[in-house]
């Protein structure tokens, strides 16, 4: 008899995955971590019952939350991921030339060393490199000591469950802006609009009481199931978001990114909403 795992998120709507092999269990101190080995999708990060990342999938969601903003920017030096235990994000931030540093400030260090330990594929050797400074902690603490001035925060978070319900909150978006280089980006993990419109629409509204410009974007990750999966953004510098397909392009050529996603086309349209999510994001 096979063993399943199941995510049941969504009130009324279940998620299924075969357990091929369960690779390792725990309860660290603050959530339950459960990896596991599924055909279809490589090993699967859960915390808490929800799931984090696959192997399969990783690369949509990590390139569309680290490149955007970057070469949106284009002269990024320093940079803030908040969460992102398991290191993808922190590998495609380091892709780009221009970095001089990337803290990561995770809550549960035992996320990184699973990572380290089962997930290679998906942070490689991110975690050694010199640029990379991990502090164990909670995010919401470390911007709110106002320390450190950044040219791009990637909040890469769970959803707004357990230690992650305080990286929803207007407090903790107006503590990111204090650490918000001029001219700096601010990108959020935002969840499935389809079955998640009220977290986006209460991030837009946060953001946009503290941000000159604010808004989403969108691209489809297979495993956060209900569609697009929706990226909140913000800055101060309204230009940013309407950087031409060219400049795009001429950055992009400069980088070796590897990417199997993010392409200068992709970037533009991941902006264009459909309406029903625009409802949420302009009606607040
Ligand atoms: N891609 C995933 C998603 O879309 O849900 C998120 C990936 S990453 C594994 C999320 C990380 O955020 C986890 O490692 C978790 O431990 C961390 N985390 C949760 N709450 C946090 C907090 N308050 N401060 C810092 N890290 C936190």
């Amino acid at each position: 008899m096979d063993d399943w795992w199941e995510e049941s998120l969504h009130d009324g709507f279940r998620v299924g995955l075969r357990i091929d092999e369960l690779l390792h269990e725990t309860k660290s101190a603050f959530q339950h971590l459960k990896l596991f080995e599924n055909k279809a999708l490589g090993r699967v990060l859960t915390l808490d019952g929800i799931v984090q990342t696959t192997e399969r999938d990783e690369f949509i969601y990590h390139e569309m939350l680290s490149h955007t903003p970057i070469l949106a920017h284009g002269d990024v030096h320093r940079v803030l991921i908040v969460g992102g235990g398991d290191g993808g994000m922190l590998r495609r931030v380091l892709m780009h030339p221009g970095i001089e540093s990337v803290t990561v400030v995770e809550i549960d260090d035992s996320v990184i060393e699973l990572s380290k330990r089962y997930l290679r594929s998906i942070c490689g050797d991110a975690f050694d490199d010199p640029r990379a400074e991990v502090i164990i902690g909670d995010g919401a603490g470390y911007v709110a000591d106002g320390r450190g001035q950044f040219d791009v925060i990637i909040v890469d978070s769970p959803d707004p469950v357990g230690p992650a319900g305080v990286l929803f909150e207007r407090g903790f978006y107006s503590d990111c802006k204090s650490c918000l280089a001029a001219g700096g980006i601010i990108v959020t993990q935002n969840g499935v609009p389809f079955l998640q419109g009220e977290v986006l629409r209460s991030t837009v509204h946060h953001l946009r009481s503290l941000f000159a410009d604010a808004t989403c974007y969108l691209a489809p990750v297979p495993l956060y199931v209900g569609g697009f999966m929706a990226f909140g953004w913000a800055s101060d510098d309204p230009t940013l978001r309407q950087v031409t397909l060219k400049t795009l392009s001429k950055r992009l050529a400069k980088v070796n990114l590897t990417a199997r996603y993010y392409t200068a086309e992709i970037h533009m349209s991941a902006f264009a909403l459909p309406g029903y999510v625009e409802a949420l994001v302009v009606s607040v």
